[in-house]
């Protein structure tokens, strides 16, 4: 029986063909992206049985998981491909519920890439919105319930749900709040149009019960350092038990995967309480022991942080390396790292537990220490930094630049995101940063971070896509992101010193509709 269905949009129902750090470019507005690169190339469909997902994203195989232990029967649940709900939905179905990253485009990275590549709906935007309109088709014949659920359920509001047809947004982990409001749903019962999850007690780690997408397993949850900007702060820090990290990586790799990907905020604070000491011991154990389950290849993971990279120093992460399957012809690319800012000020201010244990003052050069140990141990990381927080200067962008001055040579995609004001973060009621408030500091932070990243990009391409399952597909995207590398640095220095431009030239490109220019672009990358 199909009573709950879990779904998600084409752009989260994907593997990525594989290579799923290029999740990234669907927040680029949509309508610079051509059709087949997104639908063929970045998110192909899934692999399905019986039109359900094998493979569905972490996050609603939590939700199974929380489910089947307060009850329900697993047989009830199924994870349906937006291409095959129309199948799937019938009188028995109860409740849909929508995973949702990046809904509305309201995300840090497809707020700033939205509104520097000159505006329109970003492409995960566009999928969610279709996947809404399916379903709202659907609930109008069968008359289900629909959460949205997920990181990004905060970016719909009041008046977007009504007109989409969502009965519920709910914030926050499962475990404990969502089996409630799905049996009063189920019963008729009323549930608020918004819940806010209770945090799971200590031992509510329920493990997921089938293979997550692109091998990713949860190693912590939350994280504890209190930026005022972020979302995952508000749930508390907690390191997950080792004999349940195993068992879902089993899943995953029994499944088919190679790779492992340990989701986590901080990944090196596995097993430590605090910040002024790491569990190198716990960490060693849990790679040691993931090592061992035959048939994975390679153990990275998603997040670190500057501080712990500079308290954990370089010979530990050499040792972990051995087992992560990183070196120098095979290096790590794409760990997120927030830089921020490299003004203590707005660190004190906005995001004091980020540097611990050390002092905002210390963070420049914990920052090109840190970066110094990434580079020799071959962590190729993506540094992003934030601009347009409340009462930010021309002083604080000058002090980032100073920064990153000095970290010319480190090999690293380089980020300034516009300053969002997170739904579920303590900045919630402030503004959404915009274009109109760029300035010439800001436009130099954007165009010199920009550059550094397409000079990086064409140097190390090959393994940011060599996950890709196609080889062929991998060619391709070698031959593309070289080419739009060289046109970034070719694009940044014509519009020098009036880089407001930049706007207005993009503002009128549509790359979705077969054009001859676009395809004797991409006739040329491939004869390239
Ligand atoms: S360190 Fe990162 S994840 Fe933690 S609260 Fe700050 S921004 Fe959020």
């Amino acid at each position: 029986m199909n009573r709950i269905i879990l779904t998600a949009d084409e752009t989260l129902m994907t593997e990525y063909g594989g290579a799923s750090f290029l999740g990234f470019i669907l927040c680029a507005p949509r309508r610079v992206l051509p059709n087949f690169l997104v639908k063929y190339i970045i998110c192909p469909r899934p692999r399905m049985k019986n039109g359900e997902v094998l493979a569905p994203p972490y996050s609603l195989r939590k939700v199974e998981a929380s489910l089947v232990h307060s009850g329900y029967n697993k047989s009830d649940i199924k994870f349906i491909h937006p291409s095959k709900l129309n199948e799937a939905v019938s009188e028995e179905t109860k409740i849909i519920g929508v995973d949702a990253v990046d809904p509305m485009g309201r995300g840090p990275v497809s707020w700033t890439l939205r509104h520097l590549l000159g505006g329109g709906k970003t492409a995960t935007q566009l999928a969610f919105l279709s996947l809404m309109k399916k379903i709202k088709l659907l609930k109008e014949k069968y008359n289900f319930k629909v959460i949205l659920g997920g990181p990004g359920a905060w970016q719909v509001t009041d008046k977007e749900a009504e007109l989409l047809g969502i009965d519920v947004r709910y914030y926050g982990p499962a475990e404990v709040t969502l089996p409630e409001i799905i049996d009063k749903l189920i019963k008729g019962e009323s549930v608020p149009a918004v819940v806010k999850a209770a945090p799971p007690k200590p031992d509510q780690v329920y493990p997921i019960l089938g293979p997550a997408r692109c091998g990713f397993v949860q190693i912590t949850e939350g994280c504890g350092r209190g930026c005022q900007f972020c979302g995952p702060t508000q749930v508390p820090w907690r390191s997950v038990p080792l004999d349940i990290i195993v068992k879902e990586a089993k899943l995953s790799i029994a499944a088919g995967e190679k790779n492992l990907y340990l989701l986590s905020e901080d990944w090196l604070r596995y097993g430590a309480k605090g910040f002024r000491e790491l569990n190198l011991n716990a960490l060693t154990k849990l790679l040691q022991t993931l090592r061992n389950i035959p048939g994975v290849d390679k153990i990275v993971s998603t997040h670190v942080n500057f501080s712990t990279m500079k308290l954990a120093g370089e010979k530990p992460i050499e040792e972990l390396n051995y087992y992560m399957g990183v070196n120098e012809k095979e290096p790590w690319i794409g760990p997120q790292i927030g830089l921020e800012t490299g003004s203590p000020r707005l660190l004190e201010k906005y995001m004091r537990g980020k540097v611990l244990p050390y002092t905002p003052q210390e963070w420049h050069e914990v920052v090109v220490e840190a970066c110094q140990i990434l580079k020799d141990v071959y962590w190729y990381p993506c540094i992003t930094m934030i601009t347009g927080l409340p009462d930010e200067t021309d002083d604080d962008i000058m002090l980032t630049l100073e920064l990153l001055d000095d970290l010319k040579g480190t090999p690293a995609w380089f980020f300034p995101l516009f300053f969002i004001p997170i739904g579920i973060s303590a900045l919630s009621g402030e503004e959404f940063f915009k274009t109109y408030l760029m300035n010439d500091a800001r436009w130099e932070l954007v165009t010199r971070s920009w550059k550094l990243s397409a000079e990086f990009a064409l140097k190390y391409i090959k393994h940011v896509t060599a996950g890709a399952k196609v080889s062929l597909t991998q060619v391709f995207l070698n031959k593309l992101f070289s080419r739009l590398s060289d046109e970034t640095l070719r694009f940044i220095d014509k519009i020098g010193g009036q880089p407001a431009q930049m706007l207005t030239m993009l503002k009128n490109v549509d790359l979705t509709t077969p054009s001859k220019p676009l395809m004797k672009a991409l006739i040329s990358i491939i004869a390239r």
